[in-house]
């Protein structure tokens, strides 16, 4: 059996190698750019306006000049019009500055009455109230690397430089499977002796974090069909991710199933509560994922192992988290211990309170916390005010 530590190294370093695809931008919210974002002009593009006004030559005022006669106005989306020198011309914000202006006063700080502008103030500035060409950003300055997670400000950018389609990591192709004669569907009323299966949808929803669309399976606990069934979806998708049928009782096929069918197991079995039986293995590109059918089980090696899996393999940066524990626990076994907090935030410290749980069936618990604090194997007992890592889901 190996630790947490070892397990979570073996899990990174076998991280999937991902094409590229070229998307549109309204459906990129989420992806991961594979290509780095350049200016393709200076920003702003053109000495911009930068407040309803007019604009003047600046050595007209200081001339002493306060009245000027109105020739014309520049709006916003016009081609650049030219200021006769000695005159004014309106200006809103937005438009090209025009040729020959250099200064724009604010209407709040001007009188206009029959097509002249009189200055109520004495300070102005030259070059006052306009945003130059280029004073943000030059054109084919870099703007955006590779490997940036495209959120809501990426997507501005983007547009703002024309990319109306942009490349970012294909999502692999995920099938999630779950295992067990006990289980029913959703929409079915169990049997006594029955329960409706849970895990693939909790899968499923962890997953769309990445945008990952999966598809989802059932196998009965038969080692026949299940070894036909596996060879196909391994020929068919790149990610597996299964639960249940991994331990130790008598209709736990998978480990055997998995291995005749030369996945390469990487490991199985992690001194970790909940989620020992944990299997992870390789064939190719492709990784198999098969955790332990105990709801809070499967959620637990989703959250601390399948989801930075899926970061890292998407060139996202892994998040490492800490919390405060607020109040004494003990754990005897020599196991790393995934407890069920509720954090906070006290005052810029983040603190989390334990919950307890029913053990690793008691998937009811999970909608009153949100994240697992590591407990580490080699201790028993974890004072108040101990800093420990945690998982958020
Ligand atoms: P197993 O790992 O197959 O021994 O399953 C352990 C426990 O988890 C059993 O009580 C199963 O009924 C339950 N279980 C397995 N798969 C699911 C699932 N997809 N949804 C909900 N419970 C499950
Ligand atoms: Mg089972």
């Amino acid at each position: 059996m190996i630790s947490v530590e070892q397990a979570e190294n073996i899990v990174l370093s076998n991280v999937l190698k991902l094409e590229m695809e070229e998307i549109s931008l309204d459906s990129a919210y989420q992806r991961v750019l594979a290509e780095n974002i350049y200016a393709d002009r200076d920003f702003p593009p053109f000495n911009r306006v930068a407040m309803d006004g007019i604009c003047i030559w600046f050595e007209d005022f200081g001339k002493g000049n306060r009245h000027f006669e109105i020739q014309d106005i520049q709006a916003a989306g016009s081609p650049q019009k030219f200021l006769q020198k000695g005159m004014a011309m309106e200006v809103m914000t937005g438009a090209m500055l025009p040729e020959n202006a250099d200064t724009v006063i604010r209407y709040e700080d001007l009188e206009i009455k029959n097509r002249f502008a009189k200055v109520l103030i004495e300070t102005v500035v030259k070059g006052q109230n306009i945003h130059h060409q280029g004073t943000d950003v030059l054109q084919k300055e870099q703007l955006i690397s590779k490997n940036t997670t495209i959120r809501a400000a990426e997507i501005g950018v983007l547009a703002t430089v024309g990319k109306s389609t942009l490349k970012v990591y294909s999502l692999p192709k995920v099938a999630i499977i779950s295992t067990g004669n006990e289980l029913v569907e959703v929409g079915q009323l169990p049997e006594p002796y029955q329960i409706r299966k849970s895990n693939v949808f909790v899968l499923q929803a962890l997953l769309q974090k990445f945008k990952v669309v999966s598809d989802v399976f059932h196998l009965k606990d038969n080692e026949v069909e299940m070894a036909d069934a596996l060879k196909e979806l391994l020929n068919n998708y790149d990610v597996l991710l299964l639960s249940g049928a991994v331990s130790k009782g008598k209709f736990d096929f998978l480990p055997k199933v998995l291995e005749d069918l030369k996945v390469e197991k990487l490991f199985y079995q992690v001194a970790q509560r909940p989620g020992k039986p944990f299997w992870f293995g390789k064939r190719q590109n492709k990784a198999v994922f098969a955790f332990p059918g105990n709801p809070v089980s499967v959620f637990a090696c989703a959250v601390r192992y399948l989801m930075p899996w899926f970061s890292a393999s998407m060139h996202q940066k892994i998040e490492i988290e800490y919390a405060e524990l607020t109040k004494e626990i003990s754990f005897k076994p020599n196991l790393t211990y995934f407890l069920q907090v509720k954090t906070e935030n006290n005052q810029g410290k983040l603190q989390a309170t334990p919950m307890a749980g029913n053990g690793s069936g008691d998937l009811h618990n999970l909608v009153e916390v949100n994240a697992f604090l590591e407990l580490p194997a080699h201790k028993t007992v974890f004072e108040k005010g101990k800093i420990l890592r945690l998982w958020r889901f």
